[in-house]
């Protein structure tokens, strides 16, 4: 019998008070489409439609901390995207939850980057085929360290940005989400049984565009560490 494989479990590591702790175990990692309304526009969508879901794997989450990551430029794409996104962790789970469960649910926020192999992805919905290549690739989803909610007072009334060698392409509002944090788990939970561990990709902003090798990436929200990506 050959040497069974070794997969350690995915640990996203924890800032501020929490960072000595081990990390926060993953579970899944789930995102939403076309949250914020002005980038619902910019890719074809009109009015408050429900929340749509997609996945990537845990094991595509490249982690960063405090110094600035070099991200290798993914392979089978010419037109990778950024999509700036706050990430949510959630300690608790069940289904159909109620807004007000949802958001007991919360263990802590990240930043992270939904990166999206956009040729890739237009290619497979113009083909009527499923999105994974364009979405849940190597790498497809760096993210900062998790800050329990309890350090990030107001944090929903702030906003994200992201930069890109130093101009701003992606900026909004929290309160332009359509469908609100809370709202988004509560959605999520009519569909899966949420869990402990579960990671939520909440949505982007406008302003998603392409990468080149030598572009450095700056995400941030009021009260996270940035996160600083190097294209590479
Ligand atoms: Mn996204």
């Amino acid at each position: 019998m050959k040497a069974l494989p070794v997969v350690r479990p995915v640990l996203l590591p924890l800032g501020g008070a929490a960072a000595a702790s081990s990390g926060f175990a993953v579970n899944r990692v789930f995102c939403v489409g076309r949250n914020y309304a002005d980038h619902a526009v910019e890719m074809g969508a009109s009015g408050r439609e429900p929340p749509f879901f997609f996945m990537k794997p845990p094991q595509s989450l490249f982690l960063v901390g405090d110094q600035t990551a070099q991200w290798p430029y993914p392979m089978a794409t010419e037109d990778c995207h950024h999509e700036v996104e706050l990430v949510v962790g959630l300690s608790s789970g069940g289904t159909n939850l109620s807004v007000s469960q949802a958001s007991a649910a919360i263990w802590g926020y990240a930043i992270g980057l939904d990166m999206t192999r956009r040729d890739r992805q237009a290619q497979m919905k113009k083909e009527g085929k499923s999105w994974e290549i364009g979405k849940a690739f190597d790498r497809a989803a760096p993210i900062g360290p998790l800050l329990p909610v309890e350090s990030l007072p107001g944090l929903l009334d702030q906003g994200i940005s992201l930069t890109v060698n130093g101009e701003v392409r992606q900026k909004g509002e929290f309160s332009q989400m359509i469908w609100s944090v809370a709202e988004t788990i509560a959605e999520l939970s009519k569909a899966w049984e949420i869990q402990p561990g579960d990671l939520i990709y909440t949505g982007t902003p406008a302003g998603v565009g392409p990468v080149s090798r030598g572009d450095l990436l700056v995400a941030s929200v009021p009260g996270l560490p940035d996160l600083r990506l190097q294209v590479s």
